[in-house]
């Protein structure tokens, strides 16, 4: 069966201009109705990721989030906001973040609540892959409906983050840190985030993308703000990111996002969809910069097993702390999954600075994703260089 998908032009955050692209990107795929009924709560997961303001596009714009919040009030349900970022899930650190993006605003103007349940539960998930048992937030348990409000952005890990990626949010706040702990390679990270779509099932009954603006190069907090101009929605988070990998110039089978949603049968694989509204050849973003996922591995056919780690690292880009400009905030320590950073003496400094181990270091770039001053970079070594440069080539050569 094809699924559905409506891609929209909106150029900018201007709110009528996103209302009208919201509502027409809803009515293509039957109207709100068709997705909720009156008296229900419907829980608006956004992206919080980090304390910053919607210009920085870490986090889904206050205006699509009213835009949404508002045709859910006109069909007569209950619309709150819901996420847990990337850091504790706290009241004092998650208001932080609703007040920073806009999005504490948009609930007092609507009188509507942002989440102030703080608790989670352990659930099972009988058809998992990999994580039958684990915690997701009370508030997305005791809710009728999920509307999943995504922000297209690069992320240096998973290579995009969008619809698939968004409901990683499900999960408590430093329980993600151990998560990722847990489930290192990729392959086996995004079979975790399919296990939370598979518990949630059809109670996720909409996904809509904020692609006005996204974030490209070094996502999904350290690159930079670029403007994609879409609205995109669908009741398949994968059909969505089908699109969505799309505009943004990714070929859609080669992801991994895509590539497991098809092996975990979230979608067929001749990617049937039916996108209602704009063409995507009409949308793309032609110079638009991604990044190469981390289990990049051409060498696997070649290099013996147990020196595969090996290679692997020296392949994948790698973080790095400037110790000048560390300010000792101890974030990265305290959410890396393997405890390979440590705060050490720095010169004349008094303030301890942040140092990695590389050689415990699984790339899962949390601590770029979560320095709040944007210290941690990514960097390519020679290795890697070499080998991407080659891939880049062939992928410009195939497309021109
Ligand atoms: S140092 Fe950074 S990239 Fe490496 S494991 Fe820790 S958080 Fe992940
Ligand atoms: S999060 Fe950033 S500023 Fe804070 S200790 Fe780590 S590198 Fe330094």
């Amino acid at each position: 069966m094809k699924n559905d998908v409506s891609l929209i032009k909106c150029n900018d955050y201007n709110q009528e201009n996103v209302d009208r692209a919201v509502e027409q990107a809803i009515n293509l795929l039957g109207g709100i109705n068709n997705f909720i009924k009156k008296g229900q709560r419907v829980a608006l997961k956004v992206n919080l990721l980090m304390k910053n303001t919607p210009e920085k596009c870490t986090t889904t714009h206050p205006a699509v989030v009213e835009a949404v919040a508002k045709l859910v009030l006109q069909a007569g349900a209950i619309p709150f906001i819901v996420d847990s970022a990337g850091g504790p899930f706290t009241a004092g650190y998650i208001n932080s973040i609703y007040k920073a993006s806009g999005l504490e605003q948009v609930a007092k103007n609507f009188n509507i609540e942002t989440n102030q349940d703080f608790e989670s539960h352990e659930v099972e998930c009988k058809t998992a892959k990999v994580g039958f048992k684990f915690p997701i937030l009370n508030a997305l348990e005791n809710c009728d409906v999920i509307f999943n409000l995504s922000k297209l952005k690069t992320h240096s890990f998973t290579g995009f983050t969008n619809a698939v990626k968004n409901m990683f949010g499900a999960i408590p706040g430093l329980t993600k840190v151990e998560i990722h702990g847990k489930y290192r390679d990729l392959n086996t990270f995004i079979n975790f985030l399919y296990d939370i779509h598979a518990y949630f099932g059809s109670k996720i009954a909409l996904n809509i993308t904020d692609a006005v603006w996204g974030m490209e190069g070094f996502g999904p907090s350290n690159g930079d703000p670029k403007k994609i101009g879409a609205i995109i929605a669908g009741s398949n988070a994968t059909a969505v990111d089908v699109v969505g990998a799309n505009i943004i110039t990714l070929n859609p089978i080669k992801t991994q996002i895509i590539e497991i949603g098809i092996e975990r049968n979230f979608i067929d694989k001749d990617l049937s969809i039916n996108v209602l509204g704009e063409k995507i050849e009409n949308m793309i973003v032609k110079d638009f910069k991604t990044v190469v996922p981390n289990n990049f591995k051409p060498y696997a056919n070649y290099v013996p097993k147990f020196l595969q780690n090996t290679v692997h690292k020296l392949m994948t880009k790698r973080p790095y702390i400037n110790k000048n400009k560390c300010r000792g905030c101890k974030k990265c320590f305290e959410h890396c999954p393997v405890k390979a950073i440590s705060m050490v003496k720095h010169k004349n400094s008094p303030t301890l600075k942040a140092q990695i181990d590389y050689a415990k270091c699984i790339r899962c770039y949390c601590c770029q994703e979560l320095c709040p001053f944007g210290i941690v970079k990514i960097k390519s070594g020679l290795i890697y260089k070499l080998v991407h440069h080659k891939e880049t080539k062939s992928k410009k050569l195939k497309r021109d």
